[in-house]
């Protein structure tokens, strides 16, 4: 891969007004550059700062020396220590777009090239300061919904995956070496022991990585949301339900049956899962076809939909329609909720309580169980999240296939070990595996691969 040696320049703050702006260099002219443009208030230059260390002036165009362009604050971080590893200078205007503009514009005449998009995350990793995982992680930090996808991701930029990758190819070196001793050494025969004990050790390292792997579907959630449908044929109260969840009058309620002509879509964060709420035409047999268009939405949102709520009304004996509505919610992850609670009971409880899902009773209208609603969404769909919690989490499509793809690997290496066949071929296999770790950490990763990655960060991160 080539080594970047050239100097690179953004825009790292957001497109629009505000306090400041900062146009970030990285690369070895960066000092160099900056001081070109750059006239101090007092003795400071720039090639004098001390690393880590504000220097206070302003900017002039090196072609107009009189013209002043902004008042700064210039921050100097040298190589090593520093986001890129390189040396690195951030130079704090004025929020205006004209400013930073300009002050970009000028760099770039003085010998930087204008920065890709993730360029600086790109170099931090290209100059060994973080792993791939760890520049991925500072995407997920920058693209997080709520409190506990930050977490996540913070947790991940701070090495939480790649060190427990790095414990786990370890081990495969460790146990690929002891196979290798016996294909270099063929005529020592193999401890029966030995085997045993690589065959273990395999077990435990294919059980812990396929516990990682299975960890991304609950993180998934916490990074893109969960999709809740409400469903229930019209007049149960999904709509009320829904304004109850958002707290807020945000779809129509009204006595007729069929007002929800469409899919309504809103959020709501239980616990830091984010949560998209979609209330769905009432299931209605019907004529008129703009309600069976709804309707067929609604039959669509239910099958696109990870978490269902049901709706049925309490005050009602069940009707076909309920019973129709639960055959169609059997597969799926759903909650039962009985509406109306604030009314007499009608509905036969044998009815609600012989589905085989989770049930509960509340009121739309005064509020009642919606708390403990949302506390059925957030544990139906996040199970053993909560003990996992402090775990090690993937929340990257790319490392889970990768960890599958090693645990494939290891799954035909245990194979081969208790078949007994000739040690090259597990060897193979643990070779195989480890690649896969290599991919994660970005050791084995094509050029393509890293190109897609970081083309995917906004400029000047
Ligand atoms: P949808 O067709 O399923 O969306 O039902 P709506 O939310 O439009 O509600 C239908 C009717 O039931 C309206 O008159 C609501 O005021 C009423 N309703 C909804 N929830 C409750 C509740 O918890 N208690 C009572 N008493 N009435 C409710």
């Amino acid at each position: 891969m080539n080594y970047p040696d050239d100097t690179i320049a953004a825009i790292s703050t957001p497109v629009g007004q505000g306090g400041i702006g900062i146009v970030r260099i990285s690369g070895p002219l960066s000092i160099l550059i900056a001081d070109k443009i750059f006239r101090p208030k007092g003795k400071d230059r720039l090639q004098t700062a001390k690393s880590h260390t504000m220097v206070y002036g302003h900017i002039t165009d090196p072609s107009n020396i009189l013209s002043l362009i902004d008042e700064v604050l210039v921050s100097v971080m040298l190589a090593p220590h520093s986001y890129t590893k390189e040396d690195v200078v951030e130079i704090n205007c004025h929020g205006g777009m004209v400013s930073v503009r300009k002050i970009l514009e000028i760099i770039l005449t003085q010998g930087a090239r204008l920065a890709e998009p993730g360029e600086f995350t790109k170099r931090a990793f290209l100059n060994g300061r973080i792993s791939l995982s760890q520049a991925e992680a500072v995407l997920d930090l920058i693209q997080a919904k709520t409190d506990e996808g930050m977490k996540i991701a913070l947790q991940q930029l701070q090495g939480g995956l790649s060190d427990k990758l790095l414990q786990t190819k370890d081990m495969l070196i460790e146990t690929a070496a002891l196979a290798e001793a016996h294909i270099d050494f063929p005529e020592d025969d193999i401890e029966p022991e030995t085997v045993c004990a690589m065959k273990n050790r395999l077990i435990k390292i294919k059980q812990d990585a396929e516990q990682l792997s299975n960890t991304f579907e609950e993180a998934r959630f916490f990074r893109e949301g969960l999709s809740v449908a409400i469903v229930g044929r019209t007049n149960v109260g999904k709509s009320s339900l829904l304004n109850a969840l958002l707290k807020k009058n945000r779809s129509i309620v009204t006595d007729i049956p069929g007002t929800t002509r469409d899919l309504i879509e809103d959020y709501i964060n239980i616990q830091g899962l984010p949560i998209r709420i979609i209330d769905t035409a009432g299931l209605r047999k019907t004529d008129e076809t703009v309600e069976k268009e709804g309707i067929k939405r609604t039959i669509d949102a239910v099958g696109n939909a990870d978490f269902v709520i049901a709706v049925f009304d309490g005050s009602e004996p069940a009707q076909d329609e309920d019973a129709a509505l639960i055959e169609k919610i059997s597969g799926k992850n759903a909650v039962l909720a009985v509406n109306k609670s604030d009314l007499p009971v009608h509905i036969s409880n044998t009815f609600i309580a012989g589905q085989g899902k989770p049930y509960l009773f509340l009121s739309a209208r005064t509020g009642d169980g919606i708390e403990e609603l949302k506390k059925c969404i957030f544990e139906s769909n996040t199970k053993n999240w909560r003990e996992d919690r402090d775990g090690i989490v993937v929340t990257n499509l790319r490392h889970k296939l990768a960890l599958d793809k090693m645990c494939t690997a290891l799954g035909r290496a245990i194979t081969a070990l208790h078949e007994n066949r000739p040690l090259e071929i597990f060897s193979i296999e643990i070779r195989e595996a480890l690649d896969s770790i290599g991919e994660i950490m970005g050791s084995v990763t094509s050029e393509d691969i890293l190109n897609r990655i970081f083309s995917t960060f906004c400029i000047g991160k």
